[in-house]
């Protein structure tokens, strides 16, 4: 299931338009499905979900980027490596832990605050315990 995220007009960092483009803007070549959404100002980008112009989740900045790296670090162990939890059972604890609806936990949705939050409730032991 993809829930759209709405798509970027003006970055909500630098207040520059943003334009659907090419990902070789960033990585010097295209990789994966190649799209994406970039600032025209600073270096503020998020991909979409392939085939589609649907955007991934907003815009991320540098530090969006590192907060979600680290969130994704410590989230993707728990259902990756441990074959009694589903990834969809991670994503509801993490989701009922942030008292959100699970149909919004996506990093990339995220902001800066929640990323913390997330951060802090994937940092105590066996969070994904029920
Ligand atoms: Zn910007």
């Amino acid at each position: 299931m993809i829930d759209d995220y709405p798509i970027p007009i003006a970055c909500p960092y630098c207040g520059s338009r943003v334009i659907f483009t090419s990902n070789a803007v960033i990585y010097g070549r295209e990789y994966g499905n190649g799209r994406c959404y970039k600032c025209t100002s600073c270096d503020a980008y998020v991909g979409v979900h392939n085939g589609t112009k649907v955007p991934l989740g907003r815009l991320a900045n540098r530090e969006l980027r590192e907060l979600k790296k680290q969130c994704h670090s410590l989230f993707d162990p728990v259902w990756k490596l441990n074959i009694s939890i589903k990834r969809e059972k991670a994503y509801r604890c993490l989701a009922n832990a942030l008292g959100i609806p699970m149909n919004e936990c996506h990093f990339g949705w995220f902001d800066r605050d929640m990323l913390y939050k997330a951060l802090f409730v994937l940092r105590q032991p066996e969070w994904y315990k029920e």
